[in-house]
């Protein structure tokens, strides 16, 4: 049996400047494997319907919302998939739309569906019968002479998210129940998880006569051996795949599991049949893209080193993608003295690698939204900054330019090595959202505010470098010559 499993895929398109990943290369794997072996089955391991700069696009009145990435699923012979964290991030009726459109099983051990005053698993309809998410899915195999075998997968999703509609139960607790009730029934229990590789590690000492775990949610590769069970992470953005082939011999009750890591590179054809999906979607991308102002696939940045945007980084610390957007918002302004820009504007949760499109800049930044600047009192300004680093960890989590810094022996903010003074009056370039005061606990933090003085004012158009954060990080680089240091 070979299992192809991919996790953490938000384009669907290839990245890299289309030299690796995309969907239509993992439909290619599967062909090449199925050729030979018609047990071949692919595996998502969470993480794929957002984040995405779908999620901000409209198609036929409806917001997109992971449909283009289900369809491409569809085409590519996606067979079963787990919940990741980032399912949960669209609405209630949105993953239902999903589901119903998938074409392809789900198994979910410790996520279920929570109404009104009950909790249940998700489930497809179809008309007015229901076809409920397994918390156990069993599939059968033949081989050449017939013999049957039988698979049973867990499907375990990091309690992470909490939405009001979804319910979890304990990962491990959950998983082990599971794998007792199944385990008598087959062959060779495989778990399809969703969460860090610590608690793969725990599941795998918990259950060590899985087959493997199948794994997703850190984006880049992963492989463990903890006693016989491998633990198999691919690349995020199906820029691998990881080949988990297993043996299964049935009447001594065996399992013999090997793993190979394939790079989807320019060596892997597109798959044409998938392709005519993901051309279709990049399409009514590049319509709505065009008409603010972009050109999705003129590259952005040719060389530079990989661009960290994943969460765990950008909510905690300044990387070099966040320099990079700051120093573009403080080029775009006029002369401000300090830049803030808060961290929740990245949503690419992914490292970028060059060379970087347009498109990838529209990845890393959905939203984008304008560059505001004010004069503001220097004591507003401090417990802005304070407030910035208490918001370590979330979206509010602030970042500045390098004039500004934290000084921690005598606490307090210096500005060019002067202490901030409260008196004095600072000029201040921010994103538009900051200054609307609905960032995490910077209500405040709005033109009203009798510590802001002045607003400045700018003819904003398409195109101008303060009409979008995008716009500012495409003229820096211009100027640039399109390579980063
Ligand atoms: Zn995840």
């Amino acid at each position: 049996v070979v299992l192809i499993q991919v996790n953490d895929v938000y384009e669907i398109a290839p990245v890299s400047g289309g030299r690796e990943g995309g969907m239509a290369r993992v439909a290619s794997l599967k062909k090449e494997f199925l050729a030979k072996n018609p047990n071949t089955f692919l595996l998502m391991a969470g993480d794929f319907l957002s984040p995405s700069v779908f999620n901000s696009l409209q198609f036929e009145g409806k917001s997109i919302r992971g449909r283009q990435m289900v369809e491409a699923m569809n085409a590519a012979g996606t067979n079963l998939a787990v919940f990741g964290n980032h399912e949960f991030d669209i609405r209630e009726q949105e993953l239902m739309d999903r589901i119903n459109e998938s074409a392809f099983e789900w198994v979910a051990s410790n996520a279920f569906h929570k109404t009104a005053g009950k909790v249940e698993p998700f489930y497809k309809k179809f008309g007015r019968k229901k076809d409920e998410i397994q918390q156990a899915f069993t599939m059968e195999v033949k081989d050449a002479d017939g013999t049957i075998a039988k698979i049973g997968f867990i499907g375990i999703t990091i309690p992470s998210n909490r939405q009001d509609y979804v319910n979890y139960t304990d990962p491990l607790r959950s998983a082990k129940h599971i794998y007792d009730s199944l385990k008598n029934n087959v062959d060779a229990v495989i778990a399809i998880t969703h969460q860090e590789i610590k608690d793969d590690i725990l599941l795998a000492k918990a259950i060590p006569g899985l087959a493997a775990i199948i794994g997703g949610h850190e984006h880049d590769m992963r492989y463990e051996k903890v006693g016989k069970v491998q633990i198999t992470k691919a690349h995020a953005n199906a820029r691998s795949a990881y080949v988990v082939k297993l043996k299964i011999k049935t009447k001594r009750d065996k399992v013999n599991t090997s793993t190979e890591l394939r790079y989807l590179d320019e060596k892997i054809p597109l798959d044409s049949h998938t392709n005519v999906v993901i051309e279709k979607w990049t399409a009514i991308a590049s319509r709505n893209f065009a008409s603010i102002g972009f050109d999705p696939s003129k590259v952005l940045i040719k060389k530079s080193v990989p661009l960290d945007g994943r969460e765990t980084e950008t909510r905690f610390r300044s990387t070099n993608l966040t320099r990079l957007i700051v120093s573009a918002m403080e080029a775009a302004a006029p002369q401000p003295d300090v830049v803030l820009f808060n961290s929740g504007s990245i949503r690419i949760d992914d490292i970028i690698h060059p060379p970087m499109t347009q498109y990838d800049l529209i990845r890393a930044l959905p939203f984008g939204g304008g560059i505001q600047q004010v004069e503001m009192r220097g004591n507003l300004l401090i417990k802005t900054l304070d407030q910035g680093m208490n918001n370590r960890g979330n979206g509010g989590f602030l970042l500045y330019n390098e004039a500004v810094k934290y000084d921690t022996s005598k606490n307090r903010w210096l500005l060019k090595e002067t202490p901030i003074d409260p008196e004095q009056i600072y000029k201040v370039a921010m994103t538009d959202y900051l200054l609307t005061g609905r960032e995490t606990n910077l209500a405040y933090l709005e033109p009203k505010n009798t510590d802001i003085l002045s607003v400045y004012r700018y003819q904003p158009h398409i195109g101008h470098p303060m009409s979008d954060i995008r716009q500012a990080v495409i003229r820096y680089m211009e100027a640039r010559g399109f390579e980063l240091e």
